[in-house]
């Protein structure tokens, strides 16, 4: 494969990764620039100028990274440093089977996620949540997760790991963060600080050292992270004294998994923006030359609740005696009523004649700048 060749396949390799995942092209780009060792693609471009061409290995490993990239809406909007990273979490991922189910297990940012045809177990970071089991539908008998016997199976796999990852959390952090001394004062593991009462930013509530050491920093009574947790409530004026203890009372049983249905399949939302889109790309197979094209772009269109549509075209740009087909059986397609008006406004160039001359918009160009050209004072006339 040719330098060229190379560079345009990673190129086709992004762009498929990036439809596949709904983030941007660039976002994309950058993602296979970091896995091949850039900090994004421009640094990778500019060093194929250098004769840098990935070898056959990294290629190999691009196109294995895209084949097995997994939709991750969640990342969207995310540094490509940060995806990157999750990438490192996703190739980790085992593989396997409980009775003929295959199912993925993986780790990403510290929590444990199992996840199979139609259905996922996460296990959040938080020791004192319930893991997660997300469906696509209901139980239709086929989604193994509502057998209890594969439940059983995959939570035991699932918490199994989780325990493991809480484990190398704790490793991390300072000893004192995770074992209260004898009076059950404990170190803050993020920033410091020792304690043997605490305060959750989030829900208000004070905490023991034993507690939040034994929740490895996660808020009993609301889940909050860490980053919420403080030794005195700077937000209350007396610190917190008055702050009521959280109520850890044990009701809650954090293996019993909390059953969700993320219904993912495309929903139409006939919204009164999609409709105006839709009149007016109809709009636009009627306009037969430019005059009408800029009629149909600048047509005022709305929709009331009742769903009807106003179309409003300029009497200018859109001949009065023409019926926009197409938008009528755009609407009658969506079921709602049309009512047409003319209106009368200030068009966006002079002469709009010249728009009924053509239907090519660089030729109408031309002439609009030609004829504008006719009325520019000439340079000795200046003052
Ligand atoms: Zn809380």
């Amino acid at each position: 494969m040719t330098e060229a060749k190379k560079l345009s396949s990673l190129k086709l390799l992004a762009k498929r990764y990036a439809r596949a995942n709904r983030i941007t092209l660039h976002q994309a780009l950058d993602l296979v620039a970091g896995k091949l060792g850039f900090a994004n693609w421009t640094k990778l471009a500019s060093a194929s100028k250098n004769d840098w061409i990935p070898s056959s290995e990294q290629m190999a490993s691009i196109e294995a990274f895209v084949a097995h990239a997994l939709p991750a809406a969640d990342f969207q909007a995310g540094h490509p440093e940060a995806m990157t990273r999750r990438f490192a979490y996703l190739e980790q991922a085992e593989h396997g089977m409980i009775g003929g189910h295959a199912y993925r297990l993986q780790v990403a940012l510290h929590d444990v996620i199992m996840a199979g045809d139609g259905w996922s177990i996460t296990m959040p970071e938080n020791p004192g949540a319930a893991p997660i089991v997300e469906t696509s539908t209901e139980n239709d008998g086929r989604c193994p997760v509502f057998d209890p016997e594969f439940l059983r199976e995959a939570l035991s796999l699932v918490i199994e790991r989780a325990v493991q990852v809480r484990g190398e959390i704790s490793t991390d952090w300072p000893r004192r963060s995770t074992k209260p001394d004898l009076d059950g004062v404990v170190r803050h593991p993020l920033w410091g600080g020792e304690s043997d009462v605490w305060f959750c930013l989030h829900c208000d509530g004070k905490i023991t050292g034993a507690q939040i050491a034994q929740n490895l920093w996660h808020c009993p009574g609301c889940g909050a992270s860490p980053l919420d947790i403080f030794d005195t409530a700077f937000w209350c004026d007396d610190g917190g004294e008055s702050l009521p203890s959280v109520r850890t009372d044990g009701a809650v049983d954090g293996d019993k998994p909390d059953f969700r249905v993320v219904d993912d399949r495309p929903k139409l939302d006939l919204n009164e923006e999609k409709i105006t889109l839709l009149i007016r790309c109809a709009l636009l197979d009627d306009a037969t030359n430019i005059s009408e094209k800029l009629g149909a772009l600048q047509a005022q269109i709305s929709v009331d609740d009742e769903k009807g549509v106003w179309i409003s075209l300029e009497e200018d740009l859109w001949p009065q005696d023409k019926e926009p087909v197409q938008a009528f059986v755009v609407a009658a397609q969506l079921g709602i009523e049309v009512e047409l008006e003319s209106m009368w406004s200030t068009i966006p160039f002079a002469w709009p004649g010249l728009g009924e001359l053509t239907s090519s918009t660089s030729e109408y160009t031309q002439m609009m700048l030609d004829a504008y050209a006719q009325y520019e004072p000439s340079p000795d006339k200046k003052t």
